[in-house]
């Protein structure tokens, strides 16, 4: 299935620790079967909002700007389970969470202080090991290195397109992996991120949509 329309959410933007700002997106796939949302923003101690300097949004505000509404998100992916990626999770309580096994126990291990946000009450996980394909035209590829069970998705677009998460923050990052400043938190294991980062390279996408930078990496 090719030709699925890909639509960027503005859900917040943060500061980091150098004073940079920082866009906060998810992404909606527009699945003919139902619209798939990846990642969810911001959510998180009040205590991240404050050291991060959020600026916020509510997933439904940003879902408005293009016409939709929660009960429009049919499934969600997260890419990882980092505050700023699951944050509006409970917003969608009705649909199934496809997360990595391994991104989940690690989560409930470092992050109990998040748990209300990816872990509530009801949430139904799809839990995946490695790659799968979540709906046709649309696969999730495991890329470590980020997080332990960090993955990107795939989606038959304009060619192929990837939802890269934080495997880069920039497209510069992307680009030059091995020579690019790398920000705190960007690789807890350096070498698995490296060989993640390989792989998206060797796929060849055409296109690659970041969560925290607005410009669209070609190739
Ligand atoms: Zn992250």
């Amino acid at each position: 299935m090719g030709g699925l329309e890909i639509r960027r959410l503005h859900l917040a933007s943060l500061e980091g620790v150098d004073g940079r700002r920082w866009p906060v997106h998810g992404f909606v796939v527009m699945h003919p079967k139902g619209c798939i949302l990846v990642d969810t923003g911001v959510g998180g101690p009040d205590r991240f909002l404050t050291d991060w300097r959020v600026v916020n949004r509510t997933a439904a505000d940003a879902l408005a700007d293009h016409d939709l509404v929660p009960g429009d998100i049919a499934l969600v992916v997260n890419t990882h389970l980092h505050f700023d990626h699951c944050g509006q999770n409970a917003v969608f309580g009705h649909a199934p969470f496809y997360v990595q096994r391994s991104e989940l126990e690690r989560a409930r291990r470092e992050a109990r202080q998040l748990t209300d946000w990816f872990d509530f009450a009801g949430a139904r996980f799809e839990l995946l090991d490695g790659d799968a394909e979540v709906a046709p035209g649309v696969r999730v590829i495991a890329t470590p290195g980020h997080t332990v069970g960090h993955q990107s998705v795939v989606v038959d677009g304009d060619g192929e397109e990837v939802l890269i998460g934080d495997a880069a923050y920039t497209p510069q990052i992307y680009s030059h992996p091995d020579t690019a400043e790398l920000p705190k938190g960007q690789a807890a294991d350096l070498q698995t991120w490296t060989a993640s980062l390989d792989r998206l390279h060797r796929s060849r996408p055409s296109h690659v949509h970041f969560c925290h930078h607005t410009d669209v990496a070609h190739g």
